[in-house]
């Protein structure tokens, strides 16, 4: 999945990583109250609570007990990402989001027994705050706190279990892959992963359909979305290896920093691209791209200058980067392509549409040896 693409507003920065508020959570917030307020009287009665010793309105525990998923949610992908460190890999960020949290490690490790450690440390982490709250509960003699510790204490029990369902890319997915690596390779044990999942997906979409529950039917579609994601991500970096960047970048000319639009807009059309190299007076080569230049008001094309435009700071690639490497990094830039830069010259661009052609013919002539059993179905589901 490509999580990097997740914006969010970043309230703190802990051991170095990020942790982000998607504006999304407010949905969350707000449905989870609702049902919570809803669902209020039969928690009361589950949880065998007497009403009357239980101080507080709904709407005063509705308001605690999001908050308090929230928080569970969190300590849940801090988990991952303490196991995460630990295990060598960095991780950027923490964004909670609508669906729960997303962790975004800078890379999916390819040793299965690290994959494993870092997904199932997450549920592990949400049975043990339930095993917790179940704990003190036992030792309370408080009312309200006997409730509250029934009730995000089942919350963290249900996060547990759900996480562990064996559908890509939930926790218990990856524990799947993981296992599933060891006997048939990354590629192989990747694509079953996504198969079961699946499976689970449309198990989730019915029963959300039948149901009426509108988050269930949500995680359905997120889940058939990321799982496609991320076979994808797998199949095209195996689909590309033996690749470097030197094979597919395109050597375009170059414009100093210091061209007016004018002239930069001229030289695209002559160029017949819709990017351009940058040439910068200090630092790394950058890029402009037609869609940047189409936001600045025609009327001061002559004045303005390249350098006058936040361009944003783009990562330089080597010719023998590897484009399995490298193709998150391009496929995912807004600037449709990284310049290639070898003993501080610029050598090329590699343009994202040139990685999704070598994909798509790759898949043409070497689909079938990489993919042996599989193969037609995966020609099946791309025709879709
Ligand atoms: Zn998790």
């Amino acid at each position: 999945m490509l999580k990097e693409d997740i914006s969010g507003w970043t309230l703190l920065t802990l051991r170095g990583v990020a942790i982000r508020l998607h504006i999304s959570l407010l949905f969350l917030l707000f449905y989870v109250a609702l049902v919570a307020m809803i669902q209020f009287p039969v928690v009361i009665q589950l949880s065998k609570a007497n009403i009357n010793d239980v101080s507080g309105t709904p709407f005063i525990w509705a308001v605690i007990f999001s908050l308090a998923l929230v928080l569970s949610i969190f300590i849940h992908e801090f988990g991952h990402v303490l196991m995460a460190q630990a295990k060598g890999l960095k991780v950027r960020a923490i964004t909670l989001m609508m669906l729960g949290g997303a962790s975004q490690i800078e890379e999916i490790p390819e040793e299965p027994s690290i994959e494993f450690k870092v997904a199932i440390i997450g549920p592990l982490v949400s049975l043990g705050i339930a095993a917790t709250l179940f704990g003190i509960r036992e030792l309370s003699n408080s009312a309200n706190i006997d409730f509250f510790c029934y009730w995000v204490g089942q919350t963290n029990l249900a996060l547990g279990i759900f996480n562990l369902l064996p559908a890509f890319p939930m926790d218990g997915g990856r524990v799947l892959r993981a296992f599933l690596v060891t006997k048939q390779g990354y590629l192989l044990g990747t694509w079953t992963a996504v198969k079961v999942s699946q499976v689970f997906v449309w198990i989730f979409g019915v029963i959300g359909f039948l149901q009426f529950n509108f988050l269930l039917m949500l995680i359905a579609f997120f889940l058939y979305a990321a799982a496609k994601s991320e076979y994808f991500v797998v199949m095209s970096q195996a689909l590309l290896k033996g690749l470097r960047a030197r094979d597919l970048m395109i050597s375009l000319p170059s414009i100093s920093e210091n061209t007016t639009i004018s002239e930069a807009v001229f030289q695209m059309a002559h160029s017949k691209t819709l990017l351009l190299p940058v040439i910068r007076e200090a630092g790394q080569p950058s890029l402009i791209t037609a869609n940047l230049l189409k936001q600045i008001p025609k009327k001061t094309w002559d004045t303005m200058r390249i350098k006058d435009i936040s361009v944003e700071l783009l990562k330089v690639i080597h010719p023998d980067d590897p484009i399995e490497d490298i193709m998150i990094l391009t496929l995912k830039t807004i600037m449709g392509g990284v310049p290639v830069v070898q003993d501080n010259q610029l050598v090329g661009v590699v343009r994202a549409s040139d990685i999704l052609d070598a994909i798509a013919l790759r898949q043409l002539t070497e689909e079938e040896s990489i993919l042996k059993p599989w193969s037609l179905r995966i020609r099946h589901a791309h025709s879709r």
